[in-house]
């Protein structure tokens, strides 16, 4: 293994990716004497994306999701303001679109997930226009509540594709947070809502996935379309064209809003590095988020293998075991930390109703509250609108929780 012995008095942690995964390690490890922790980040701003199913929904701004990377950066962290083009794992370096090379005894990659909008043909030059809105990025947030305070009735549709995707919730949130506004609209009667999924189920834990059911049952949605992937927009006909991926076949649908949840992937410069598995993610040990194939490498969050839910939730509990797993492996031990699959996603089913949903690996609940989770509440409600933003920058981020 190429790290630095254990006897040596400092050691050098390089982070790739400043967003939640990044700075909860980075918070965690430079709080430990003898670490020099340098997280690279290209990006100016850090949004606590969770937020963005309410800014969707017209409840509070994108801006009031958003801080400046520099004032979330965690004290004695060296920011990189550059973006990662190359790892070198047998060299233990990284190389830099500025051209720099960073050399590290220990890497921890949590770059995140890339959104594949080319992917949906028609789409590219029509956000925003025609209906057609998104949820899933910050340039593009406010078109779902454009979208949905204009609109008038006829058809409304929301999509999941069938890729992971981040917040495997999200893209049926804002369908009942839509149906929820439709009516305060008075405009429900005239609408048909509809959910297409590249997914075969509605939700990966069948305990909340019944839940779910009643909700579109009780919310008079359509029937939904599971192992649907939309593949095309054309926008002179207002129409959607999925793959019926059972039937292999072509679906289209007319529609008046178009939510889109786009196909997503392991980012490029991930995908093809060595670090990547055969699915592109970075290929880490599901307990320990250790690299398989090299020992001083780390992943977590939306980047990784890790097969679970990927969700910033998540990231809290995976978080600390990186950390303790990091300086275990410096003290030349073996990780001693493990990460359990939780993850967690605050399915929003109206303005003032949640389900909390927390499950494991094994897809059972593991739930935090003792009260039944499985069950829509306004008080969880309030945690995801209130609470739950200040333990991410003042908790997670901080490295306290
Ligand atoms: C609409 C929506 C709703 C969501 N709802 C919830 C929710 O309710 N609950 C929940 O827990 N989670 C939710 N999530 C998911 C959650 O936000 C993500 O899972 C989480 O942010 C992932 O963290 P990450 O560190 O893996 O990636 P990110 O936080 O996305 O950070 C990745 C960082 O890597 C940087 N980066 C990218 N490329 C490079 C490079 N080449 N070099 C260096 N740095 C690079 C980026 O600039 C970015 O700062 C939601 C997400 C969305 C979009």
């Amino acid at each position: 293994m190429a790290t630095s012995s254990p006897s040596r008095s400092s050691h050098r942690v390089v982070i790739v990716g400043g967003g939640s995964g990044g700075l909860s390690v980075a918070a965690r490890l430079a709080k430990r004497k003898g670490l020099t922790v340098q997280v690279i980040d290209p990006s100016q701003t850090h949004d606590y994306q969770p937020l963005w199913t309410l800014v969707g929904a017209g409840v509070l701004s994108r801006e009031a999701a958003r801080k400046r990377e520099a004032d979330v950066m965690p004290r004695g962290v060296e920011w990189v303001q550059d973006a990662v083009v190359e790892f070198d794992p047998d060299r233990n370096a990284v190389a830099t679109r500025g051209g720099r090379r960073l050399e590290y005894d220990i890497l921890v990659v949590a770059a995140g997930i890339q959104l594949d909008w080319g992917k949906v043909k028609g789409l590219d030059g029509n956000m925003g226009r025609f209906g057609i809105c998104s949820n899933y990025s910050f340039e593009t947030v406010n078109t779902t509540w454009d979208a949905i305070r204009n609109f008038k009735g006829g058809d409304a549709i929301f999509t999941h594709p069938a890729t992971p995707i981040k917040c495997g919730g999200a893209p049926q949130k804002i369908m009942y947070l839509a149906d929820d506004a439709f009516r305060r609209q008075g405009v429900r009667d005239n609408a048909r809502i509809h959910f297409y999924s590249g997914d075969p189920t509605i939700f990966k834990s069948e305990h909340y996935a019944k839940t779910l059911l009643n909700v579109i049952a009780r919310k008079k949605i359509e029937s939904p379309h599971f192992r649907h992937n939309l593949k095309e927009i054309c926008v002179q006909s207002r129409e959607a064209i999925f793959d019926d991926l059972a039937a292999g076949r072509e679906v289209v649908q007319k529609f008046d809003l178009l939510h889109v949840t786009p196909p997503m992937s392991a980012p490029d410069f991930i995908k093809t590095s060595p670090l990547a598995a055969s699915t592109g993610w970075v290929e880490v040990d599901k307990f320990t988020c250790r690299h398989t194939r090299f020992p001083n490498v780390f992943a977590l969050g939306d980047c990784s293998n890790l097969p679970t839910s990927k969700t910033g939730a998540a990231i809290r509990k995976q978080a600390p075991t990186v950390a303790t797993n990091v300086v275990d492996v410096l003290a030349g031990r073996e990780p001693s930390a493990k990460y359990d699959g939780y993850t967690s996603c605050p399915l929003v089913t109206g303005y003032g109703s949640l389900v909390l949903a927390e499950f494991d690996y094994e897809l059972k609940p593991a739930e935090t509250f003792p009260f039944d989770q499985n069950k829509e509440r306004w008080s969880m409600y309030m945690l995801k609108r209130h609470l739950l933003p200040v333990l991410y920058w003042q908790g997670m981020l901080k490295g306290r929780a």
